[in-house]
């Protein structure tokens, strides 16, 4: 293997301006410029993205970056275009591109100018763009949302299955995972499937200790009790999510004739309304956003000081991912969950018509969010753990940011209090 010189600090301020590295980015970037197997978990806003582009810019050969979002793609091909003056550094390879794209795209790579080529994972199984790539020099392959590989993930893509057999054609290249999905199980399954076991493995700490976590139990004034909420809150940023488009219709409702400026926010709305009213969060000329788990992805706004589920989730993982949008700016963060056991019902109703697999999944899920929402432990300390994360809940940072462990009661009395 060939010496490796290459200033990093410098790499990093040329390429993205930036003087430091967040987290654990140094030691990732070794691992994959020295050519090895690499796997990263960080949380949302960890700064995965740098651990595989700098990387890719600074050695030779193209990297091919699975993405499963085109919108998340082409963010990413922009902003790294923004970054340098080579207008080919990064393409996107898909099947929005016309013929002349896909030559032009074909041709910078060949010219060595792509240092990344983001890719869906349905593009790598076309014969056509497998034999290319397989013919051009590439420095290594990033699974970008790597969580998408496993049943036990929140968002699990069959293409994602078959992306080893594909790797297996283009040759002897490193391989990187990325995800934010903490819990073992999924982690298992992406090392098993890409087979990567002898990954070096990366993972930052999932505590937001910045975030207050409380459950609520569901009663009948389960509106007023959020409209009371939300007005502790006035002109603060906030998320409330809902479980069916018509209870989020619902809720917008309640809340605009109650004085709170709110917008609602599915994918039953069409596009360009659905673009308007995430605008108009961002730009704050509304405070609330109403929303099903349409709204989020790839939403980042800083300041959300409360994300409010009207309904429970169906895992802790989404739980996880949901509230994690509150307090991306260090500020603190107000997660409430209303819960009842009749929702819980209601998700194992939804699985029904599902395959039996998929199904008993489902249900192993929900049996930890019933165990979270009726806990008298810490749940930071519980949610962590579910992270296979140990959490000090005397000392640990954010241990008295929880309902349970402001107001600590015993185990029945944590139970007989959601029990309704
Ligand atoms: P992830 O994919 O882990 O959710 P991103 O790669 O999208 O996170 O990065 C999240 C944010 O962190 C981005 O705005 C990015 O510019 C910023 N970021 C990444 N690395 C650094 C760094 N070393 N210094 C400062 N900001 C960084
Ligand atoms: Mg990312």
């Amino acid at each position: 293997m060939k010496s490796i010189e290459i200033d990093l600090y410098k790499e990093l301020k040329k390429y993205f301006g930036f003087s430091q590295f967040k987290g654990l980015q140094e030691q990732v970037v070794n691992s994959i410029i020295y050519g090895n197997n690499t796997f990263v978990i960080m949380p949302t806003g960890g700064g995965k993205s740098l651990c595989y582009q700098l990387p890719a810019l600074v050695l030779e050969g193209t990297a091919i970056v699975v993405s499963p979002l085109i919108a998340l793609m082409k963010n990413q091909v922009d902003a790294i275009r923004a970054l340098s003056s080579e207008i080919g550094v990064a393409h996107v390879l898909n099947s929005s591109l016309t013929k002349t794209e896909i030559t032009q795209v074909k041709e910078d790579i060949k010219r060595g100018v792509t240092k990344l080529l983001y890719v869906a994972p349905e593009s790598l199984t076309k014969d056509e763009y497998v034999e290319f790539l397989n013919s051009v020099p590439l420095s290594f392959i990033a699974i970008d949302e790597a969580h998408c590989i496993s049943e036990w993930g929140h968002d699990f893509r069959p293409e994602y299955r078959n992306l080893r057999n594909i790797i297996r054609k283009l040759g002897d290249i490193p391989i990187i995972g990325l995800t934010a999905t903490a819990t073992p199980k999924v982690q298992e399954d992406i090392l098993k499937n890409l087979e990567i076991a002898n990954a070096n493995t990366f993972k930052a700490s999932f505590n937001r200790a910045n975030l207050y976590y409380e459950i609520r139990p569901k009663t009948k004034n389960v509106e007023s009790d959020i409209i009371k909420f939300i007005n502790l809150f006035k002109g603060k940023s906030g998320v409330i999510y809902c479980l069916s488009r018509k209870k989020v219709e619902e809720i917008t409702q309640v809340l605009q004739v109650n004085g709170v400026s709110a917008v609602a926010y599915h994918a039953g709305l069409d596009a360009k309304t659905r673009a308007k009213h995430q605008d108009m969060f961002l730009m704050e000329d509304v405070d609330v956003v109403v929303a099903t788990i349409a709204f989020g992805m790839g939403i980042d706004k800083p300041d959300v000081r409360f994300v409010i589920h009207h309904d429970i989730p169906k895992s802790l993982e989404s739980y996880y991912q949901e509230t994690g949008r509150a307090g991306r700016d260090g500020g603190e963060g107000y997660c409430l969950a209303y819960y009842s056991y009749k929702d819980i019902e209601k998700l194992e109703k939804f699985m029904a018509g599902k395959p039996l697999a998929e199904q008993e999944i489902g249900f192993a899920l929900l049996q930890e969010v019933v165990a979270y929402a009726e806990t008298s432990v810490s749940r930071r300390k519980f949610l962590l753990h579910y992270f296979g994360e140990e959490f000090d809940e005397v000392n640990g940072d954010g241990a008295d940011m929880d309902d349970n462990s402001r107001n600590p009661k015993s185990k029945k009395e944590a139970k007989d209090q959601v029990e309704l």
